[in-house]
């Protein structure tokens, strides 16, 4: 969808909540490493950059959920698993039940990876407040 980008407008069009969990990859690399670098549907171990985090819900669904809740619908792929699972339009309820059989501790840290990595986009504001105070300090230090 296109983006508007007219100055300070970004607020009204806050990313979906999947859009920034499976496009961050600080954070769709942690989910990849906590379930072993392998693919969750044949097992067969991976590089991180030859995995995909495939949601198992539509993107308009997922804006509606907390980050944390989205474990189950979350599954780690290879590429040949996923390309099938999309060409085969495997059905959602088969999807989750893969994403069931998780461990109690792995969805647990998925979850706590989930709901703590993404910060909203820090404003360049912050950094200049900073960079200010540190100026003023400074100021302090060698201007009396
Ligand atoms: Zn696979
Ligand atoms: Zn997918």
């Amino acid at each position: 969808m296109p983006l508007h980008h007219s100055s300070g407008s970004e607020d009204t069009h806050p990313m979906s909540f999947l859009g920034i969990t499976l496009k961050n990859p600080i954070r769709g690399n942690r989910i990849k490493r906590a379930v072993g670098l392998r693919c969750e549907v044949c097992g067969c171990e991976e590089y991180l950059e030859n995995l995909v985090v495939h949601s198992i819900i539509k993107e308009e669904e997922g804006c509606e959920q907390s980050p944390g809740s989205m474990e189950p619908f979350l599954l780690v792929l290879c590429f040949r698993c996923h390309n099938a699972i999309h060409a085969f339009d495997a059905p959602r309820s088969s999807q989750e039940e893969l994403a069931r059989q998780r461990p109690e501790p792995l969805r647990r840290e998925i979850r706590r990876i989930l709901s703590s990595v993404p910060r909203r986009y820090t404003p360049p504001d912050t950094d200049m407040e900073e960079a200010y105070i540190v100026a003023c300090t400074s100021h302090f230090r060698f201007g009396v």
